[in-house]
Order: C-alpha cells, then structure tokens, then sequence
C-alpha cells in the first residue's frame, strides 16, 4: 500500500499533460510561457481572489510575500510551532525572527486566544510584532472567523500558510484567500502538486501583487535588467503549469474523493483513536489524514503493527520547532508549548490519497481495530 498513491492518478491524466508537455519542447519556450498565464487566472478564479502568481516553491510563495511586505531585523511574525519547519524558516531568512504560539487541540492549527500572548512576547524580546502566519495543517483551514480580527485589534497582517489547505474552503472562502496574502504548495504529495517544485501567491492587494511580481524575479523594475529591490529567482516553469493546468481539470472531483477516504477512516476509527474533526462551515482539502494515539507508547505499538502489515503511516511532526536543533538560538524549552508537544508526542498520518480503495481503508482499520 502507498501512503501517497501518485501512480494512478498520472496513469489517469498522462496522456493530455504528455501532449502538452511535447507542444511546449516543440516550441522551446521552458520558462514562463503561457501555460504559466493561463495557469495564474485560473488559480485565482478557483481560490476567488484578484491575484494570483505561480511561483517556484511554497517556500518561495512565503518567503516572496515576506519580502514584498518588507519584513526584516527587529520584526516579529507570530507563528505555530506545529508545522513544517518552511513556514518559520522563511521568516528567518529574511532575518525577522519567528515568535511561536501553541495550537488548539482539536485542530492542530493556532490558538487565536493566545495570539495576544505572542505579541507581548515579541515586545519583551524588544521586537516590533508585524505579521501573523497561520498554517491549515493537514489540509484544515485555521480558524480564520476568530483570527482575523484579532490579528487586526493586535496590529498584524496575515500571511496565510495554505500549503497543505489549498483546496479547503471555511464560510464559503477558498484556503490561500484568507488574510492579506495566501501562499501554497504545488509539491508533488500536496493535494494539487505537479511533477517537481512548484508554488502560488494570492492576494486582493494590488500594490502588493505588483511589489511581488517584482521581488519574484530579481526586484526588476520598468525592464528586465534594472533592479529596484532584492528579489529572487522564483519562477514557475512551463512544463510545471501544464501539469498544473490537467491536475486542476480533475482537481474537485479528488477533494471529494478524499472526503469519502476520510469519512471512511473515521466512521471505522472513531474510539479507538481521536480522528480528525472538522468545524461546521470548513472544509479539508484532506492533504494527511491525521489521527491521536492514546500515548507515544500506544501509537509506536500501533504504526509498528500497520508497518508488520506493509502498510505505510508516518510522524508529523515529531519535533515541533521550538525544539529543532536550528532554532535553539530563540531559547525556547521543553513546556513552553504543551499543547503542541501532546499533540507531537502522540499523532501519527495514515495513507491518504484520491484512489484509496474501500478495502484498503478496510485493511487499515482492522490493523489498528486489533
Ligand atoms: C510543503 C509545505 C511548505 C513548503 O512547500 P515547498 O513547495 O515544499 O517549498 C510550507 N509550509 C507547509 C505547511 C508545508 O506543508
């Protein structure tokens, strides 16, 4: 059993990306053409914002946004320590440093009641809080109706990790249009990926669309050789947006497949582990299907079963980044955020993925029933 089944969705749509894949060799045109265009307006129309830019990489798509807004030394970015360590290291990289803030519990995404204690936090480091990454971890948007005006009574400006999310939606809203700016992943295990690195940022901002436009190649200025800020070389190609533009088309139809997956996960698992909920008005997207063992004895015992059986599941996150190696430096400590280290100590992912089959599903569960 794969724990990301990639095979037989490429099986599915190989033969209308190859057709596109051999028109852009045919025309040599590897680098921003128009499948790159056609590709940024309908990300838009899907996510329901006015801007959208493919970029390089969801690490890029954060760190371009961060860069844009002009984010720095002596800024705080508020920001959940139960991620993947990009979302934080970009705020690094841009020399800001990263003020975390536990999660809630039952989502796995910030705590908008404690957002107040971050920023109090930032002060005493004598640090000017400015902005506010959220993540929709495991494909769950973060509770947007509370965090956005909280993060707007507290003076930040939202980033919005939709990395895992896109494809998510809460009250109507699509994940990557919430906050000033959304930024996703096109990685090939992200619920829409193409076949290599590949990112989007989106915005209803359009000062700040063109600032990132700008950062997103070199800073370019009027034309192509004058530089009016730092940038980078943050560029979609065309190969990826062709891929992007198949994988769209079938793109719906696997959100709903993935819901089946996970409805069928639950209805069997509920009890035995906490399965994941989702909030009246939201919707995952569904990129990990994550669940709670009673304790790190109980999940060791259970994913050392599933791996006797063949079948894949895998930690995230087993160090949470206020306990990385690479961020000692912030001089946080074991405690500091316990919601966090119960929730690191104790879940574990399940294969998931749009071609689950029932009896796979089936399979799964009894292992962890036994
Ligand atoms: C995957 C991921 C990223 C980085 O995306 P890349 O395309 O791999 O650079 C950032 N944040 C989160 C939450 C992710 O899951």
């Amino acid at each position: 059993m794969q724990f990301i089944d990639l095979a037989t969705q490429k099986d599915r749509i190989r033969g209308a990306v190859m057709a596109r894949l051999e028109s852009i060799v045919d025309r040599v045109q590897f680098i921003m053409g128009p499948e790159v265009a056609e590709l940024e307006s309908k990300l838009a129309a899907y996510a329901g914002t006015k801007h959208c830019l493919s970029c390089s990489s969801g690490t890029d798509a954060l760190l371009i946004a961060l860069m844009a807004k002009g984010i720095g030394p002596g800024d705080a970015v508020l920001t959940t320590p139960f991620t993947f360590v990009a979302t934080a290291e970009v705020v690094s990289l841009t020399g800001a440093t990263p003020v975390f803030v536990d999660i809630e519990p039952e989502s796995f995404n910030i705590d908008p009641s404690l957002l107040e204690k971050g920023v109090e936090e930032a002060r005493r480091k004598g640090l000017e809080p400015k902005a506010l990454i959220p993540v929709d971890l495991f494909g769950l948007p973060a509770d947007y109706r509370r965090l956005e005006p909280e993060a707007r009574r507290l003076g930040l400006w939202i980033l919005e990790d939709a990395c895992q999310g896109f494809g998510g939606s809460q009250d109507g809203r699509m994940a990557g249009a919430f906050g000033q700016v959304g930024a996703t992943s096109f990685f090939p295990a992200k619920p829409l990926g193409c076949w290599g690195d590949g990112g989007a940022i989106f915005t209803d901002d359009d000062e700040l669309a063109e600032l990132m436009v700008s950062v997103r190649v070199h800073g370019g200025g009027a034309d192509k050789y004058s530089n009016v800020r730092i940038g980078v070389n943050g560029r979609l190609d065309s190969m990826q947006a062709a891929v992007l533009l198949e994988k769209l088309e079938i793109f719906p139809e696997e959100l709903e497949m993935r819901d089946r997956v996970a409805a069928a996960y639950s209805s069997r698992l509920e009890g035995r582990v906490r399965v994941p909920s989702v909030p009246e008005g939201s919707r995952s997207a569904w990129a990990q299907y994550s669940v709670l063992a009673r304790d790190g004895k109980d999940r060791e015992q259970l994913m050392g079963a599933l791996q006797k059986e063949g079948i894949p599941s895998v930690i995230y996150y087993k160090i949470p980044l206020h306990l990385q190696e690479a961020y000692a430096g912030l001089g946080y400590r074991t405690g500091d955020f316990p919601v966090t280290e119960d929730m690191a100590s104790r879940v574990f992912s399940l294969p998931m993925h749009p071609y689950l089959k029932e009896e796979e599903i089936e399979r799964v569960a009894s292992v962890i029933l036994a």
